[in-house]
């Protein structure tokens, strides 16, 4: 991932606009084959583990925090455990990590490197038909939910695939991102990125009529900034499309630790509707609606997740290339594949998020002040 993931420092800078999670942008692992480039996460000396931290109080409503779990980085292999602390008050969880600049650098550089990212191949998303949107549930990807011929801003735009999503359809569109391998796919394809955090202070005020923030406020530090940044740039009656992970779904209830997006320790913060509503009422945004979508793939994921998890220190055998599979994994991975063609996982994800418990949120939000 990014050169200048110093960029991302947890409970230290304001901000942290990223989005490694490969449920949506990110280079994704085949069921079948893995087609991650070396190096990845392996054959690097371990880093110091980020020194213990007290939780303090709820960052959202000031609450006290209790502790509910212990986690760690079953996917690529970071070292050590973290606390996963849940608030009385607002239902809010945060992982208790505190990292300096030099081990968040190393656990995006060394753990999450991007970099192999085929410019050439870059190819934004096509519309697709309306029923195939609903049963694959890819409405759970913010840039969906922008209205065309708009101008919109997309923090934490990945490989900017949602840029070319928006061009295509009329909108003056620009994008953000601390990984500056985009700057290859902006350079190619003529994209508008800025590199780095998102600033509220790079952009006139009131100047975007929708805003993106897709899976990235669960990797923030401070997510209340960011929000408050977003409400500056919007005009007034404009509009923020959240999306991220719910802790309190079918999924984190059915997989436990196992869950895969407690993506320890590159996700930090999981909201509850309640606490979702009180971060964006102090930055001066109201929620318009809310309810869960979730992309029937990420379903896929997580059985194949379940078949070789990996352990602290240990990366996962689906994750990572460079584990070796036994045949009885690849005997699972495969029937994962063949259950997902046959459509048992948008099966499943459309009944939770009927029951309105998926895996993923999407919050509609306006701008109500001036
Ligand atoms: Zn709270």
């Amino acid at each position: 991932m990014p050169d200048n993931a110093a960029l991302f420092a947890v409970n230290r800078a304001p901000s942290r606009v990223c989005r490694p999670c490969p449920l949506h942008r990110a280079v994704l692992p085949s069921l079948v084959h893995p087609p991650l480039s070396e190096p990845f996460a392996l054959n690097v000396a371990a880093p110091p583990p980020p020194a213990p931290a007290a939780p303090g109080p709820c960052r959202i409503c000031g609450a006290a925090l209790q502790a509910e779990r212990q986690l760690f980085d079953d996917r690529y292999g970071y070292p050590d455990r973290y606390g996963l602390y849940r608030c009385a008050g607002c239902g809010h969880r945060a992982l208790n990590l505190q990292m300096t600049p030099a081990q968040v650098s190393e656990l995006y550089t060394r753990f999450y490197p991007r970099s192999s990212f085929d410019v050439e191949a870059w190819q934004p998303p096509r519309e697709e038909p309306a029923w195939r949107t609903w049963w694959q549930g890819l409405r759970a990807s913010a840039f969906r939910w922008v209205p065309p011929g708009v101008k919109v801003l997309d923090v934490g735009c990945g490989f900017g695939e949602s840029l070319g999503y928006h061009r295509n359809r009329g909108c003056q569109v620009q994008g953000v991102e601390a990984d500056a391998n985009i700057l290859r796919v902006a350079e190619r394809h003529g994209l508008d990125v800025k590199v780095g955090l998102f600033d509220a202070a790079n952009y006139a005020p009131a100047s975007f009529d929708v805003v993106t923030l897709d899976q990235v406020i669960e990797h923030v530090a401070d997510p209340l900034v960011v929000l408050r940044g977003v409400c500056q740039v919007l005009k007034p009656g404009g509009m923020l499309v959240l999306s991220t992970p719910n802790a309190n779904g079918l999924g984190a209830w059915l997989f436990g630790r196992l869950w895969i997006h407690w993506h320890t320790p590159y996700h930090v913060q999981f909201f509850s509707t309640a606490s979702m509503r009180q971060a964006l009422g102090q930055a001066g945004l109201h929620v318009e609606s809310v309810r869960t979508v979730t992309n029937s793939a990420w379903l896929g994921f997580q059985w194949c997740h379940l078949v070789a998890p990996g352990g602290p220190g240990v990366p996962s055998a689906f994750w990572s290339t460079q584990m070796p599979r036994n045949t009885g994994q690849k005997l699972l991975l495969g029937l994962a594949a063949v259950a997902g063609r046959l459509g048992l996982n948008a099966l499943l994800t459309r009944l939770a998020d009927a029951l309105g418990r998926g895996d993923n949120f999407v919050f509609v939000i306006r701008k109500t002040t001036p």
